[in-house]
Formats: C-alpha cells, structure tokens, sequence
C-alpha cells in the first residue's frame, strides 16, 4: 500500500475548485481592515477576527515597524535560550495586570499556547475534561498530554456535573472551555463552570481567544462574569483583537513558572518576532485609551444580529459580535456564501465536522471599525441572497 494514495483519491476540493465553488484559501491581494481585495474587487470583509480594527491602526503599525528598526527582523531562537527579550517580559507584565493575574506567559501562537500549556499540565493520573464545541486547539493539547480526556455536551451543566462526578478524587481535574465560542457567538456558562469547579476540586482554564477585546471592558470573559480570580488560567490569542500573531497564558506564580519550564511548544519553537510584540504593546495601549472602540464593536454586533433576525434568519445562539447565520446544509450553505461573495461580501462558511450535520452555517464576524454604509450593504446583499435562495 503506498502510503500517498489517500493524497490521489483527495479529490473534492479540486472539484469544487474547478467548478468555481471552492471557499477557502482565498488569495487577497489587499487587505485594509473592513475591506479586502480580490483580484481587483473590493470586498467587504465580515469574515476576520481583527474585532477592534487594530491591524492598521496608526500606533500599532508604528510601533511593529519601529521593533523591526530596532531588533531585526526575528529573534531566531526559543524562549528559552537566544530568544527572549526585554521587550517579552514587558508584554508579559502587563498582559497579567491587563486580565488580573500574577504572571503571564507569552508564546508564539495560540495553538501552541494550548499545545504548551494543556500538555505540560495533565499528566499520566490527570484528566482534562472539555466542552464539545471547544477550538480544536484545545482538543489537540488534550491529545497530546499522557492524561485522559473527558467531554461534556455543550455548556450543558447537568453533564459536566456527570463527567466530573465520575472521575476519582484521586486523579487531578482541569476544565478547559472557550470563553466566547468562535462558532455560535454564545458565552461558555462561566457561573456555573467555577461552581462545579469549586465542589469537584478540579480547576479551571479559560480559552479566551475571541473574548479579549470584546467583553469584560476588553479584559475577557472571567472579567465580564466578574469571576477573574475563580478561574485559574485564562490564555488567549494576539491574532484576533491584538491585530498581531502570538498568544499567552495568565495565572498564578507559580504555575506559569511550571509551564515556563515543561511547555514543549514554547521551549522547543522560536520566540515571537519583535514586530509581533511590538504591535501588541501597542494594540494594549489602544486598548486602554480607546476604550469606545469596545463598545462600537459589541453595539455593532447587537444591531447586525436584530437586524439578521427582523429579515428571518436563523442567528443560533450569538450573544455577540460574531454572529453565524444557520443555514443547515452544506451546498446551501456553499450556494449562499457564493452569491454574498458576488455581490461584494466575504463572510465564511462552516461545514460539518466543524460544526454537526444539519447546522452549517456561514460564519460573520464585525469589526470596531465598520461604517455604517458598509453594514448596510452587507445586510441587502444578505437579503437579496437570502431570498433568491428561499432562506427568508
Ligand atoms: N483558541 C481559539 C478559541 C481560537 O479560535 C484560535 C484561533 N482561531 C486559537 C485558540 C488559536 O490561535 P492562533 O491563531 O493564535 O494560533
């Protein structure tokens, strides 16, 4: 058996290639934030994670250039050796004062923080139990730890409470939950995760990717539920809100140092370029001095779904600024992410096994930065699609 057959039988996205209904991989030629460009038509984007339109904000690109003046253009080393800068600890400091924790750990993506960060923490007696519709990051850090892993129904607190009741006190127990959940746009039930938590003496590590920037005053979703210092671990990303790459874990002393020490993808991967950590200090900054750029984002994200809603579309469970439109099956979907991309608006679609058979649905997101004409023309060029297609 040749290994590569199963490469020559891969035939389905040529297909859809060929037939002109391939979305993904999509080459830009421009990107400016809310518009992008491609092959010379402008685009509206409603696809991107840049929540606060931090990407071309005057100071954050000032500031990432300045580092490539300053530093070169890589720090070409770990952490844990050449690549560690002045600079890291900088961002590391105020990234734990940022969400309110002792310490904070910076690594060069968010998938490795999980990787790092999961594995380095669940050992052989351990388990790490998560929620169904957690980011794939999450569940590949689980796989690669030695300890068991455990699943619970989606924010369904009866069947944490299950998982967690069958585990023996013996073994050492962390959840590990999205914050806001990059598919739905819904909220994990922090409330009641600390409380099975607290009974279970197991603790908690929330994955706030998507919620920094957008709520608790932009400090995430323990800061929002008020519950900062009953969630152990809180790790999220700078390629969304912080208009950067890198991501970071923040805790307690003791514990980063742990995983100062045992994180694999930190130790063995090089450190996060200048530029990139650069452009983070200075997206905190904004952050911090711009703080109506939150609230624009969140009261975009209310008037988009309403609006969804008033013309009949199915908005799931979104209580945010991403909001999926539910379309429930797979060439519709395609159908429908195509007549928006036509008629000028980039969203993305998301199809089983990334979401259950039966509820593909096409993926917007907003930004701070959106006009409102542009909005406009992404809810008629909903409509008219919508219609064409029998959805509304
Ligand atoms: N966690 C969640 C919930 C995410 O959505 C993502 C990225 N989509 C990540 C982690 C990984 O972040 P990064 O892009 O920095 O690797």
């Amino acid at each position: 058996m040749d290994l590569f057959e199963k490469c020559d039988q891969y035939t389905i996205a040529r297909e859809a290639e060929e037939g002109g209904y391939y979305p993904y991989f999509i080459p830009l030629s421009g990107s400016e934030g809310t518009q992008a460009t491609y092959q010379g038509r402008p685009l509206i984007m409603c696809g991107s994670n840049n929540y606060l339109g931090l990407t071309t904000h005057p100071k954050v690109r000032q500031a990432s250039a300045q580092a490539i003046q300053d530093f070169g253009t890589s720090c070409t080393g770990s952490r844990f050796l050449n690549g560690t800068l002045e600079m890291h600890e900088e961002l590391e400091r105020r990234l734990a004062r940022f969400v309110g924790k002792e310490s904070a750990l910076v690594f060069s993506t968010g998938m490795q923080t999980n990787l790092g960060v999961i594995s380095a923490l669940i050992g052989r007696n351990d388990v790490v139990i998560l929620d169904k519709e957690d980011h794939a990051s999450i569940v590949d850090g689980a796989r690669l730890s030695y300890g068991e892993t455990r699943r619970y129904r989606h924010n369904d607190m009866e069947d944490l409470d299950r998982v967690l009741s069958s585990v023996s006190d013996e073994k050492g127990k962390m959840v590990v939950v999205d914050g806001l959940f990059s598919m739905g746009g819904d909220l994990a039930d922090l409330p009641g995760i600390v409380k099975l938590c607290r009974q279970h003496g197991a603790r908690v590590m929330v994955d706030d990717a998507h919620a920094v920037g957008i709520l608790g005053e932009g400090r995430g979703t323990a800061a929002h539920f008020g519950l900062t210092d009953e969630v152990d671990l809180i790790m999220s990303t700078f390629s969304k809100s912080f208009a950067s790459i890198g991501g970071f874990v923040a805790g307690g002393d003791q514990v980063v140092h742990y995983i100062k020490h045992h994180a694999r993808s930190l130790i063995f991967s090089a450190s996060l370029p200048p530029s990139n950590t650069a452009a983070v200090l200075a997206a905190l900054d904004v952050m911090e001095s711009e703080p109506e750029r939150i609230r624009r984002v969140n009261e975009l994200g209310d008037r988009m779904r309403s609006r969804f809603k008033a013309l009949g579309f199915d908005t799931g469970p979104s209580v945010t600024p991403i909001i999926p439109i539910i379309v429930g099956d797979t060439m519709r979907t395609i159908g429908m992410w195509k007549g928006l991309f036509d008629a000028g608006v980039f969203v993305n679609p998301v199809l089983s096994p990334a979401v259950p058979e039966g509820q593909e649905l096409l993926r917007t997101s907003y930004m701070a930065t959106h006009t409102d004409e542009q909005l406009d023309q992404v809810v008629a060029a909903f409509e008219t699609v919508g219609r064409n297609l029998g959805m509304i």
